[in-house]
């Protein structure tokens, strides 16, 4: 493999556009995640992308590790979505009226997901979790929330509750300005756990509209569920009438061409109620979607009672590039996620190794994450006990030669099917100096 190269720690251009942002915008991000504060340093401020490279703007060029957090499946500026965007931009940005391209994607998003029926799109993965729990509420008249620890669905009120201390904790507030009362509603249970699972409803079933959970959680490392618990949920949530919501933001559409549904259902005992997408339904635009059965859909407005609305839903820009980037995920897209998540996983295990660093990865379809500790990661407490000191140095020495990783030891690492041999070299010839770095 070819040398990687050596960017100097310093980035003078993304350090002056830092300092700008900074007095303009809190903490000088728009998302809390890209300002590096988990591993120190400076954000990079990218000015262009292409396939599988990120440019900043000191003009280095680095194999992106985070597809925009997911959307980006085939790569930057794809020739296909590219040609979509301009064309549907061309004939207007935004109509506020129904328009054909929302048709063609609620009926791809349904032609994937069998239990999925219809289909509301929205402009973000929040608003999706946070109406769709709107509909639980709404159907079955209750108002708790069960949700998992480590899972993470948006910035939804009653969804940033942490547990406090016990197994069946009321939630309590994880943000200032979430209502105690907000929180109040939420059960956060540790993941993976029937008997917590079994202990809440039996305390409170009644109460419960819903349980919401990652399909296959992403956002503390990559968690699946063990065998027989999306079942027990399905079990549990039928047993006291309340509804099931898989949500499949993040592995929609990446894990199989029908997401993490695809791969482990249909499940025994039926499958959950109601979904929710975005990510890559969107192409990399504000674009997703929650949906379900059609007898809960249709209690939404218009023909319903639970409201629901949105100036910019389905806007035809943004549902060009998920329509595009959806019928761009072919067997052979999938095919090759696999092979570069297999070799770029398999290189940083065996470098890793080679340095003596404690690790494991773990895998959701080809979507995977490596843990700075070796045992197995089945809740966010495991997924806690990393050390994030070596994830630290790993990720600066990744990002010094030309390897961008998602700024935090708790985050999956994306892929795209565009990220060819020489990507994929890259990354692997990076490796061992970080993993010798994350050693020391
Ligand atoms: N749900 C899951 C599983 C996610 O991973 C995310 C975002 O990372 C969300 C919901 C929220 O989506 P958005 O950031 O588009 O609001």
């Amino acid at each position: 493999t070819a040398p990687a190269p050596s960017y100097p720690m310093d980035a003078p251009a993304s350090q002056a556009l830092f300092e700008r942002a900074q007095q303009v915008i809190p903490g000088g991000v728009n998302s809390p995640v890209r300002a590096f504060r988990a591993v120190g340093g400076t954000p990079r401020f990218v000015a262009s992308a292409q396939g599988p490279w990120l440019t900043d703007a000191d003009g280095r060029r680095y194999v992106d590790l985070i597809c925009s957090w997911g959307p980006m499946i085939l790569g930057h500026a794809h020739p296909d979505v590219l040609a979509a965007v301009t064309d549907a931009a061309t004939r207007g940005f935004s109509f506020g009226t129904p328009s054909e391209n929302e048709v063609a994607l609620a009926e791809e998003i349904v032609s994937r997901v069998d239990p999925v029926e219809e289909v509301r799109l929205v402009n973000s993965g929040t608003e999706a979790t946070m109406t769709a729990i709107r509909l639980a509420r709404g159907a079955t008249n209750r108002s708790v929330v069960v949700k998992f620890a480590g899972c993470y669905h948006g910035h939804v009120d009653a969804l940033l509750a942490a547990a406090g201390s016990g197994i069946a904790t009321f939630g309590l507030p994880d943000s200032a300005g979430v209502p105690a009362s907000a929180a109040a509603e939420t059960i956060v249970l540790p993941y993976n756990d029937v008997a917590a699972l079994e202990a809440a409803f039996a305390a409170r079933g009644d109460e419960i509209a819903c349980v919401i959970t990652e399909a296959s959680p992403g956002n503390m490392g990559v968690v699946p569920p063990l065998p027989g618990f999306t079942e027990a949920l399905r079990r549990v949530t039928r047993a006291h009438g309340a509804l099931l919501i898989s949500d499949e933001v993040m592995t929609g559409f990446r894990c199989s061409r029908s997401g993490w549904y695809g791969l482990e259902g249909p499940y025994d005992g039926g499958a959950p109620d109601l979904f929710t997408f975005g990510k890559v339904m969107g192409g990399g635009f504000p674009a997703a979607a929650f949906g379900g059965r059609r007898d809960l859909m249709a209690l939404l407005s218009p023909t319903g009672p639970v409201y629901q609305a949105g100036t910019l839903s389905g806007n035809p820009v943004a549902t060009a590039a998920g329509l595009a980037t959806l019928r761009g995920c072919t067997d052979e897209v999938y095919a090759r996620l696999d092979v570069v998540s297999q070799a770029i996983a398999g290189g940083a295990s065996d470098a890793l190794a080679a340095a003596g660093v404690p690790h494991r990865v773990q895998w959701a379809g080809s979507m995977f994450s490596v843990f700075f500790r070796d045992a197995p990661v089945t809740s966010y407490d495991d997924a806690k006990a990393q050390d994030t000191e070596a994830f630290r140095a790993f990720f600066h020495a990744m990002l010094s030669r030309g390897v961008h990783l998602p700024p935090s030891a708790y985050e999956a690492w994306f892929v795209s099917a565009s990220h060819d041999d020489a990507a994929v070299e890259h990354v692997l010839a990076a490796l061992p100096e970080a993993a010798r770095a994350a050693a020391a």
